[in-house]
């Protein structure tokens, strides 16, 4: 971090900083120039408030150089993180598919389609059980029941189940969940994450629909600075002028993910796109660009789904789609 005082900055109270900075632990090189001095801060300056001293006012500016988050960081931990979600391994060396409705629905909808889908090579299946729903009218989700359903499908199926939290208060529901989702609108929800960082299981984090690649990686590095370190990082497309898509894939998030942490990243081509035939091309485009998995919504019979219909793909599709993944997967993955 750089900071470069202002011209006749007051020296007592540039000592007073750099005493406290020093507190910080960092060190402190000092370039003094003809018109201003220049203070280069070296070592983690991760827990250093910048916007508190932009506000003094001995201050002109201030510059981060390195990045703001440490744990999720790829400088201080170069190996990819292979994240275990109950027995199955997320990351480099494998591609995950993760399968299931948008929203539990019945027990025989769950299991109907857990069956299928893991016929068809997913090795995680989600449903959600509580929804967030723009709508408070639409279907919210058949919530602690749904919980119960999920285990049902999951014990009948084998498959580690991945389903979201929306609130603190129902993590206790969540004892039997293989992998807890925070969904795009509870991305930056710090009360939650903090929570879910003192836990020992590991955390889908989605990106919110506004949220730059940076706010998410600091979201992320909420969960591990608790102590979690099993996150799972989700692109599931973002709010852009265009109206084609629901959402706008952020495929380039994949590359620069990759280089600026060492978490696995999964893609949601079906909340990216919102349509079920945009599913298939642009969960190729993921495989290509060098993505640890897919969450895809699968939908025994779309057209009645509860949530979601429009996005979600047939487990005939799904079969097709996961055939098509593993032939390019196996094509790309000496690529990456
Ligand atoms: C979901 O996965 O069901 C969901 C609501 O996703 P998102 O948070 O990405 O909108
Ligand atoms: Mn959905």
């Amino acid at each position: 971090m750089i900071i470069v005082l202002r011209k006749n900055a007051d020296r007592g109270q540039v000592e007073h900083l750099k005493d406290w900075l020093k507190q910080q632990s960092v060190e402190i090189e000092a370039i003094k120039g003809s018109h201003s001095t220049v203070l280069g801060l070296v070592g983690d300056t991760s827990h250093v408030d910048i916007e508190m001293l932009e506000a003094l006012d001995i201050v002109e500016s201030v510059k981060r150089i390195q990045e703001p988050y440490k744990k999720a960081n790829r400088k201080f931990h170069p190996n990819d993180t292979i994240v275990d979600v109950s027995g199955v391994k997320v990351g480099k060396g494998s591609f995950t598919l993760i399968a299931g409705p948008c929203s539990v629905e019945s027990e025989e909808q769950i299991c109907s389609i857990a069956q299928s889908v893991k016929a068809s090579g997913a090795k995680i299946l989600r449903g959600g059980a509580f929804k967030p729903r723009t709508s408070p009218y639409a279907f919210q989700g058949l919530r602690a029941n749904g919980l119960e359903l999920l285990s049902e499908a999951k014990a009948k199926t084998g498959m580690p189940i991945v389903t979201e939290i929306m609130d603190l208060s129902q993590l206790p529901l969540f004892e039997n969940v293989d992998l807890i989702q925070v969904g795009a609108r509870n991305m930056q929800n710090f009360e939650l994450l903090k929570a879910l960082g003192k836990i020992n299981k590991p955390i889908l984090l989605k990106r919110g629909l506004s949220a730059t690649i940076q706010e998410l990686l600091m979201s992320a590095e909420y969960i591990m600075a608790g102590g979690n370190e099993n996150v799972i990082l989700c692109e599931r497309g973002i709010r852009t002028f265009e109206t084609a898509t629901r959402n706008t894939l952020d495929l380039s998030a994949i590359p620069v993910l990759k280089e600026k942490t060492h978490l696995p990243v999964i893609i949601d081509p079906s909340h990216a796109t919102g349509i079920a035939a945009m599913v298939k091309p642009m969960s190729l485009a993921a495989v290509a660009a060098g993505a640890d998995g897919l969450i895809i919504e699968v939908h025994n019979d779309p057209p009645h789904a509860l949530c979601d219909g429009q996005q979600s793909i047939t487990p005939q599709m799904f079969d097709e789609l996961s055939k098509q993944v593993g032939t390019l997967y196996d094509t790309v993955k000496e690529m990456y």
